[in-house]
């Protein structure tokens, strides 16, 4: 049994701003008890995390999936940093131009990866269709993937609600990508 994650990538957060997003969203998880405001040894990559809080089934789809309570791995990890925010094992079915849609998935995404992990500033990609260079971390990946300096790891919670995304988006003022996957 793998363990299951859901990764909320926050989009286009700049170094500048990272802390303080961060902090907004910690804080807005904790006040409504969503995760415990006190941390323990409960996420995988990470030492510590935040486990969940009491109001935790709010923002859940199915709340009677309760049996991550009794997991040793049902925190929440802050990532920050540059970090490629990955499902699992399957191949990309897409990798959709950011401009026109365009599927460019015969890219070399796994050296622009590298690249932008190195210096984001030069991991273009200049889309086969429209011609238009965009950063690789703009590209929309199916199974969902993201690249971003800002991401929270849900470990083996429940699927979560839509309205719990849209609710944190409006709190931080920044989009979200849900990432999920086995590890
Ligand atoms: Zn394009």
């Amino acid at each position: 049994m793998g363990n299951w994650h859901q990764s909320l990538v926050v989009r286009r957060v700049s170094d500048e701003e990272l802390g303080k997003v961060a902090d907004v969203a910690i804080n807005y998880l904790i006040e409504r008890k969503i995760i415990h405001a006190k941390q323990g040894d409960n996420v995988l990559r990470g030492d510590i995390g935040y486990g969940p809080g009491q109001n935790w089934a709010f923002v859940v789809e199915y709340p009677e999936e309760n049996h991550f309570l009794r997991s040793l791995t049902n925190g929440m990890e802050i990532c920050k940093g540059r970090t490629v925010f990955y499902a699992d094992g399957r191949e990309f079915e897409s990798i959709s131009c950011p401009s026109c849609n365009a599927n460019n998935l015969e890219c070399d995404w796994g050296e622009l990866f590298s690249q932008w992990l190195s210096d984001p500033n030069s991991a273009n990609l200049k889309c086969i269709k429209c011609g238009i260079s965009n950063s690789i971390s703009d590209y929309e990946f199916e199974p969902k993937w993201a690249l971003s300096n800002l991401g929270f790891v849900f470990w083996n919670w429940p699927m979560f609600k839509k309205s719990f995304i849209d609710e944190l988006e409006k709190v931080i003022g920044k989009t979200i990508i849900l990432v999920e996957g086995k590890l």
